[in-house]
């Protein structure tokens, strides 16, 4: 069997940080498995549906690097639908109602107050027709057959379709309504594997007879528990955090991925630089049941640790021409984001204002500004230079490198001075030395 999963976002607003999550278990499962992955894009809705979405979504997946295997468009496959409704329609499975929506909503409203599941009363056979309505349309489940499946993640579920509402798959319109439209697409390209939130898991007990009555074997499904924020619920901010504001704030898409992929997982986040140890580690069955807790500090953490291990040659096209390996290597244990490179320039090349100084560091820079010429900076400046104005000063510890490291870089923080120092030209740095 190849494995098959797919994406099926609605091009009706942007990807947020949730359906980013379930399109990369997806990526992950097909990548595991040498199998496909497919982007669905649910664009039925013609009114809300945007083509700039669309491309939005697109983008998306090229930055967090989930590669597809085909793309495929509800909008495009009218005609399959209408065929296998009409398979439907032949078996008595899809049925045609003339309930109004205020009809629909008193009748539940009677069942709730008799104390009744308000479950949707089939009309007897034969009921009178009105006369000029157009009909909305049911799927009939089959009541005799308890619907059962083993889920990646929630284990044996079980439900009894007489508890449940014929769904309406057609509306009176014409229009279709997801449920169906999405076994039908399941069957036709072969997904083996639905992974999606666990708010589908009703749906996916109709579906499974939906997959049945179309004679066909229904895919494995796991259900994912939700997303929710440190407050402990989605978040409206959660819900429409999305990649570009990520982007702008510096998180690396690996960073994301890194954190989503093991996410309420019984497998610790890790601060990888690419994917293939969460190819290799994804397992439906260490996903917890609880919701997942998604924290943006956590994920700011996280790009930092992967930022202090990723290579110069990886963020290269976004770094300045002055940011070469060995700088790359010595800045990086000090950078949140790849844009704060570009502080370091100047740190490297100048200009730098010299710091003010009271007297006692005015003299440890005087004797390192005596010293410097001398020094080779093609070995370890650094030490000799701090040997050095030891010998003629005899300062040490703390007032002898932080007025050093002041004058030499401008700050107070920073890298290793050992591994900075032979990255600044000498003329630079005996300049910067040279304030008195
Ligand atoms: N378009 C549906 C949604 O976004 C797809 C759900 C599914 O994966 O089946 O909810």
């Amino acid at each position: 069997m190849t494995i098959t999963t797919r994406f099926a976002p609605s091009p009706t607003g942007s990807l947020h940080v949730g359906n980013v999550r379930t399109a990369l278990h997806n990526w992950l499962w097909a990548r595991k498995h040498g199998g496909r992955f497919l982007l669905r894009i649910d664009d039925t809705d013609l009114e809300r549906s945007k083509e700039e979405y669309v491309d939005a979504i697109r983008a998306d997946l090229a930055w967090l690097g989930l590669d597809v295997d085909g793309e495929e468009r509800q909008s495009a496959r009218f005609a399959l639908y209408e065929a296998e409704f009409a398979k439907l329609q032949a078996a008595g499975r899809v049925y045609a109602c003339y309930e109004t929506s205020e009809e629909l909503d008193i009748r539940r409203k009677v069942l709730l107050s008799r104390g009744l599941p308000p479950v949707y009363e089939r009309k007897p056979e034969g009921a009178p027709v009105p006369a000029g309505v157009a009909p909305h349309w049911r799927f009939r489940l089959d009541h005799d057959a308890p619907i059962l499946w083993t889920d990646m993640v929630r284990g044996p579920q079980h439900f009894e379709p007489k508890t449940m509402s014929d769904p309406v798959v057609r509306r009176a319109d014409g229009s279709w309504l997801y449920l169906l439209l999405s076994v039908i697409d399941d069957i036709a390209m072969g997904i083996s594997h639905v992974v999606r939130g666990e708010d589908h898991v009703s749906n996916t007990a109709a579906q499974i007879q939906m997959f049945e009555a179309l004679r066909a074997e229904p895919p494995i499904f796991a259900h994912e528990a939700l997303l929710v924020g440190t407050e402990g619920k989605l978040s409206k901010r959660l819900g429409s955090l999305g990649m570009a504001s990520l982007r702008e704030a510096g998180i690396e898409p690996i960073a994301l991925v890194a954190l989503l992929a093991r996410l309420g997982t019984s497998d610790p986040v890790e601060p990888v630089t690419d994917t293939a140890l969460l190819v290799e580690g994804i397992d439906f069955g260490r996903f917890g049941r609880a919701p997942a807790r998604f924290d943006e500090a956590e994920l700011a953490l996280l790009n930092q640790k992967i930022l202090h291990q990723t290579d110069h040659a990886a963020v290269a096209d976004r770094l300045p021409a002055a940011i070469t390996p060995a700088r790359w290597n010595a800045i990086r244990p000090n950078l949140a984001t790849v844009a704060e490179a570009a502080d370091w320039v100047q740190v490297f090349d100048g200009p730098l204002a010299p710091p003010a100084a009271d007297e006692a560091d005015r003299a440890v820079i005087a004797a390192a500004a005596a010293a410097a010429p001398a020094i080779d900076w093609g070995s370890d400046p650094w030490h000799a230079l701090t040997n050095a104005v030891k010998a003629g000063t005899g300062a040490k510890g703390r007032a002898l490198f932080l007025p050093l490291r002041r004058a030499l870089t401008g700050r107070d923080h920073g890298p290793d001075m050992a591994e900075l120092l032979p990255l600044i030209a000498k003329e630079q740095a005996v300049a910067r030395l040279a304030v008195d």
